[in-house]
């Protein structure tokens, strides 16, 4: 797991944010993986998608705070969480300040239909140039064709790990744009799904939120956290 700490973005969320921006200036091309416990237990048993997260053209931050945890731990100098839902937001909220270019692909119909109007009422300098809920059967003819229209953010909300390989499979026809997998954020942006009150993101206890209104994501979070804490713990052993 060594490879993956080293990658992630260890600096101030704010600081991030103004890096995204200068980067949708120069007009760049980013990939962004927003990673979690989950992030690096799927890539401990996908080899390809753990070729994916340390490849040179990837940016990981830690969405997670059992991600900063661990890092801070082993000695790595990670800052704080960079959560992807603030990322996803951040994009939107440049987009609108530079007139950038935006497709948004993933959640369900009724989401994706609430983000449109969304963009309209709160980003209407952004230029929403397409629209894709995360149901249809062909999801590589839809990059195929989100490809072609260059757009300078692309925001990809399909979870994990289907969103990263979606990307990375494209990710040579883009010559520019910031591609980010946001994985339940269309959800939470659009009001379908409430974010955790501030208190509880305060002290670092979203992921206790999260569980405590979706009680089916107890059995996701056990299985891949597990597994996390304890292979920290023989990395910290280990020295
Ligand atoms: N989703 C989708 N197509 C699928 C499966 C999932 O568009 O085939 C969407 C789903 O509607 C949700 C997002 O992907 O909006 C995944 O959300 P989840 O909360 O599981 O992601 P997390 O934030 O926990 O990574």
């Amino acid at each position: 797991m060594q490879p993956l700490f080293d990658k992630l973005i260890g600096c101030k969320a704010s600081d991030f944010f103004q890096q995204l921006k200068n980067a949708l200036i120069t007009e760049q091309r980013m990939f962004i993986v927003t990673a979690n416990p989950e992030t690096f237990k799927t890539a401990s048993q996908d080899d390809d998608f753990y070729h994916l997260l340390v490849a040179e053209e990837t940016t990981m931050v830690p969405d997670g705070i059992g991600i900063v945890k661990a890092a801070k731990m082993l000695g790595f100098d990670i800052e704080e969480r960079i959560p992807g839902v603030d990322i996803a937001t951040q994009l939107l909220q440049h987009a609108q300040e530079l007139e950038k270019s935006v497709y948004l692909f993933g959640a369900k119909p009724e989401v994706i239909e609430k983000m449109k109007r969304l963009m309209q009422e709160r980003y209407p300098q952004a230029k929403l140039v397409g629209t894709c809920d995360g149901y249809v059967k062909d999801k590589d003819e839809v990059f195929e064709t989100i490809a072609q229209l260059k757009p300078d953010v692309v925001l990809v909300a399909l979870g994990i790990p289907a969103q990263e390989n979606l990307i990375y499979r494209h990710l040579q026809s883009f010559s520019k744009g910031i591609i980010v997998g946001v994985g339940g954020s269309f959800d939470v942006i659009s009001g379908t799904k409430k974010r955790a009150p501030k208190f509880f993101i305060k002290l670092n206890l979203e992921w206790l939120y999260r569980i405590l209104k979706e009680p089916s994501r107890w059995k996701r979070f056990f299985k891949n956290n597990w597994g996390f804490i304890l292979e920290v713990r023989n990395m910290k052993k280990r020295g």
